[in-house]
Parts: structure tokens; sequence; C-alpha cells
């Protein structure tokens, strides 16, 4: 018993010693408060823009963009109703790996440059269905005012892009992934992925969701943004598509990839998020998360990224009825875009009478919201009219002629090696001064802090505790007395360091003395982007300590400064050593063994994500060169 009690009594010291910390709060989950704060000035927001965009790149796993392969784009089986034609259409979005939907056009479109919609679908797919005509389903939405037509209505998404065309906008709604068409990762991988798979968490032939996977920026997420940006060149590249006339619309986890292409492509000029802006929930599907995406941020904000191009929503009586109130996102959008002196080309009308929705009432704003800002010339108002269904033959992708591509475990394995692939080679192939920027810039948004950050903190010390005040953070800290006329300042990390290090700084950096699996959220669901998409990881708040301890002695003295890591804080000691770069001396490692590609679960105290992409410890070892010495 006296080793445990021992143990519990140690950390109710370190617990109390430390209690302002914020890091002792739960770790935030996605169903936070997640507020967008208005920046006072443009120039302000220019700067916070771009600090979240690259976020989004990152986190998606398109920093640095990707080359665009050939999309080999098929379209077939037209079909023709009143007012506008239906194609089938596959495409690679990257070499083997296929998008998969229906191009709806308008009557006549090859005479003319047409406008374009892109069409993202959230959950329920493209052929989510009310039910068949005459049955409860889409009587009761008619009862209730949501749809109209006992016909068309049943198929909501369906009718928004049929309406679209006949409003003279080639449109394109395609499937994400795992739904309808698009099986090359199932339906239950990408939208129920519950337990981690102990055959897909290995060093080699690894799968998504997997700690090595995480640690290259591969996720559902990211795959499903990439094919979106895929999906706009492929209507880009239409001979009846005007290339300056497109834009966006999706409802739910649609609306969440309309707000992703919104940051992070240049194209849409319009757009209709629908049902995913909100300052609450942010999407619960493995879909709707990834690693690093939401830490300091969240769907308000990443969608203030399209201003002040023109950008519609709805409130309804879900997540996102709180848009409505002060604080809560769109009065604080308006302000965004009062400043650009564009407040009207942002709305959210109040729909909270209807659940969670993209029904007939909201299509018709969009209709609206649409036909002005892509010049449609349609007399207003726009209303939408029946049409008779797609049979399943009119709607499935694949049949005879067409054959469905291969899918399944070991395909999934070999998508992720291809892309590693890829991603390794796009790095190594850069230019040496633009790979230094891209790398630096990377890790700093992987760790969530630049050493620039750091210096511009405030500290205070007060026996043995450091406080960052400006990110209300506390550092257990031994420092010596003399720090002023010491010759140089050594930095001893962990206790089995070398040496008599009487007078070296001692950090304890965050949770520095607990072994065993770190902080997560409560969801059960074992997938790291639910934590990790919101909080930094234990490693990085470790790194984020250490910027600190330097930023502060850097306040205090020019005396040299040099860390001393002894063994389990060579990661800690090399990230810290590259983000500071001239601010520190040199590093001394006990050991130089560790990488993080010997990481197979994401609780492991040491696990970063993107830490594999950006280079592993070998890149910044290199980087750090004769600096780095082993003791
Ligand atoms: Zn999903």
């Amino acid at each position: 018993m006296k080793p445990l009690l021992c143990l519990f009594s140690l950390s109710i010291f370190f617990l109390s010693a430390l209690a302002d910390d914020i890091r002792n709060s739960p770790p935030k989950d996605l169903n936070g408060f997640f507020p967008f704060d208005p920046p006072s000035t443009l120039e302000e927001w220019k700067k916070r823009k771009a600090d979240l965009t690259l976020r989004l790149q990152v986190a998606t796993g398109l920093y640095p963009m990707p080359p665009k392969t050939p999309l080999n784009a098929v379209i077939h089986g037209k079909i023709t109703r009143p007012g506008f034609t239906v194609e089938k259409v596959y495409f690679e979005s990257v070499p083997g790996f296929f998008v998969t939907g229906l191009l709806f056009r308008p009557e006549n479109s090859m005479t003319k440059k047409c406008p374009a919609v892109l069409n993202p679908h959230g959950h329920g797919g493209r052929l989510q269905d009310h039910g068949k005509s005459g049955g409860k389903g889409v009587l009761k939405q008619i009862e209730i005012g949501a749809e109209k037509f006992e016909e068309s209505g049943r198929m909501p998404k369906i009718a928004r892009c049929a309406t679209l065309a006949r409003l003279g906008c080639v449109t394109f709604l395609y499937d994400m992934i795992g739904y309808a068409d698009n099986l090359q990762l199932s339906y239950k991988l990408a939208h129920q992925f519950s337990k981690r798979r102990s055959n897909f968490e290995r060093q080699k032939d690894w799968g998504l969701y997997s700690a090595q996977a995480e640690m290259r920026m591969f996720s559902i997420f990211g795959l499903q943004t990439w094919n979106s940006i895929r999906a706009l060149d492929f209507m880009e590249s239409l001979p009846d598509v005007d290339p300056a006339r497109i834009a966006v619309t999706g409802g739910s986890g649609g609306g969440t990839q309309t707000i992703l292409l919104g940051a992070l492509d240049d194209r849409p000029i319009a757009s209709f998020p629908n049902g995913m802006v909100s300052s609450s929930m942010q999407g619960g599907c493995t879909c709707e998360n990834a690693s690093l995406l939401r830490i300091g941020t969240g769907n308000v904000e990443m969608t203030a990224l399209f201003a002040h191009k023109p950008q519609g929503m709805t409130a309804a009586d879900d997540w996102t009825r709180e848009m409505l109130i002060e604080g809560k996102g769109f009065h604080e959008l308006k302000k965004l875009y009062a400043l650009y002196g564009k407040p009207e080309y942002v709305i959210c009308p109040d729909l909270t009478h209807f659940k969670h929705n993209y029904n007939y009432v909201t299509r018709a704003i969009m209709y609206s919201w649409f036909n002005r800002h892509l010049k449609l010339g349609h007399p207003e108002p726009v209303i939408e009219q029946d049409f008779k269904l797609l049979s399943k033959e009119e709607h499935e992708v694949w049949n005879g002629q067409h054959s469905p591509p291969e899918g399944g475990d070991a395909y999934e394995r070999r998508l992720m090696a291809q892309l590693d692939e890829r991603d390794h080679r796009l790095l190594e192939n850069l230019e040496e001064k633009k790979k230094a920027e891209t790398m630096i810039k990377a890790w700093q948004t992987i760790v969530g802090r630049s050493m620039e950050d750091a210096l511009e903190h405030n500290y205070q010390i007060e026996g043995n505790k450091l406080t960052n005040q400006s990110m209300k953070e506390e550092i257990e800290l031994q420092i010596p007395e003399n720090l002023p006329s010491a010759p140089k300042i050594v930095v001893l990390l962990g206790a089995s360091a070398k040496k008599s290090m009487d007078q070296a700084v001692k950090p304890v950096l965050f949770r520095q003395n607990q072994d065993g699996p770190t902080e997560k959220v409560s969801n059960s669901r074992e997938f790291a982007g639910y934590t990790h998409g919101y909080n930094h990881s234990r490693l990085a708040r470790q790194i984020h300590d250490l910027l600190s301890v330097i930023a502060f002695l850097k306040s205090k003295t020019d005396q040299p400064i040099e860390i001393h890591a002894g063994q389990g804080f060579e990661a800690q000691a090399i990230v810290a050593s590259y983000l500071a770069g001239n601010l520190i001396n040199k590093v001394i490692v006990e050991s130089s063994n560790f990488r993080f590609s010997q990481i197979t679960n994401h609780h492991a105290p040491r696990f970063l994500p993107g830490a594999i992409k950006y280079g592993d410890l070998d890149f910044l070892i290199q980087t750090l060169g004769k600096k780095l010495k082993r003791s």
C-alpha cells in the first residue's frame, strides 16, 4: 500500500500546487462552446485568417497542397426530365480513389457557359428518402410545411439539385465517402468507427484512425475535403461551366464540407453552408472531425474565413438555434462582414420552427441567395417545382459497363501507403528554402505555439511556480538565484539527466510525472480526432511549457541557453529547440533513439498528430545539426 499512498499524496500536491493551471480542466469536446470573437480591424483579421487557414490545411492533410493528378472523369447514362438532365459521374481524386455522383445540367446547357453549384450532402446521403409517395414520411413533411411535393419532395437532395439545374446552374451532387456509389472505404469505417483495430495499428500496413495515420494527418475528414476540392476541379473542367461563377451549398455534414471549401479554396464566389454553423455542437461524426482541426477555433470562425463573399445559412431548432443570440455567431459574423463594408452579404434567417433540415423552405432561401449572387436572372420568388424521381437504374453510377473499383481493408492500407508516399515526395522535392519555411510553419501548427508567440506572453515567477499569464498555464520550476551572473543557463529536463546540475533551471513539464494513457474526452468512440481535434496533446503541452521557460529566461538574461534532456525528454527538447531557433545554443540528449514512427497508440504520452508527416525527429535533428549532442 505504501508506494500507492505516496503516489497519491504526490499527485494531490502536484495538482494543488498548480491549481490554477487551465489545463487541469476537463478536455474540451465537440459539445463545448465555440464563440467567434470578431477582430476590431481588418489588419488583425488578416493575420488571424492566415494562421487559421494554415491550421485547416494542416488538419485536413493538405499542407502543402498535394499535386492534382488527372481526374480521368467519365460521364455516362444521361436521362432527361423537364428542364434538366442527369448524368452519372466518376473520377479519380487521387489515382485509383474515386469520387462518384450525379451531374445535373440545365436544358440546353451546352449552348452557353453556365454558373455552377457544388452540392456536398450530409448524413442520409444523396439518396436520402423520406418515404414513398403516399407513405407517412413525405406526407408528414408536407403537413408541417417542410416539403411541398409527394414525389420530388421525398428526396430533398435530388430536389435541390434538380431545381438549381432548372434555374440554369450546372450542379454536381457527389457522394461523401461511404455513401451510395462511393464504397471503397465503407460507411461503417467512415461514419461508425468506434473501436481501434489492432491489425491496423502497426508501424507498417496501418490504416485510417491509427496513430500512424493521425501522425500523418490522414482522416476521413481530410480525404473528404480533398474529394470536395477535386469536385470543384471537375466542375471547372466542364465545357458548359463558367469558372468565375461557382457556388457551394450543403446541409449538416455537407454544411461542414461547404465551410471547409469556403475556407480552403478560392473558387467559390457564393456559399450556403446550412445546419452546421454553430457555436455549440461542432459535428458529431468521425467524418466531421480531425486532429488539430478546432483547437482554438470553431465552426463560426471557420465560416468567417469566407468573408466578405456572400454566404447564407439558417437557424433551426437544433445546435444552430443559438446563432441568433448575440455572442453566439450570427451577430459576430455580421460584424466581420461590416468591417468589409458588406454586412448584407451574410444572412441567417430564423427557421427555428423546423428541426435540423435542408427542407423546401430553407432551399427557397438558398435559391434566392444564389439567384442574386450568381446573377441567375430568375424572377423572384423562386418556386421549386415537382418532377419524377430517378429510378435505381437511373441513379446508380456503377453498372455492367462501368465496374466499381476495388475497396475494403487491403485497399484502405494501399491507399494510405500511396498517400504517405505522395506526401513524403512532395516535402522532399521542395526547394530548400521553401522546405524550411513549410516545415517551421507546420511544426508551429502541430505543436500549437511558436517561439514568437511564447515571447509575446506575460510571465510571472512566484517561488517555484512560473505562470504563463497569457495562457493561464503554470509550470513548476526550480531556478538558481545567481541567474544573471551565470556564464550560461542550462535547462535540465528529467531527473536522469547526467552531471551535477545544481545550478540548472529545472522545470517540471505538464503532467511530466504521470505515466499511462493521456487525457481524453468522454466520447466512447476510439477516434483521436474527438480529443485531439479540440485539445493539444500532452507532448504539445510539455513543449509549450519548455517554450515558456525559454521565453521567461530570455526576459531575465542574455546568457546563452542550453537544454540537457534525460531519457524520455529528447522529443520535447528537440522540438522546442527547433522552434526556438537561435535562442537555444546547444541541446544535449542522453538518447536520440525515439521516433514518433514507433508509436502505435494515440493514447501514448508522446503522441503528436502530424509529427511523422513533417519529417519526424530525423528532420529536426538534421536541422539542429551540430547544436545537438549526445551525452
Ligand atoms: Zn459521418
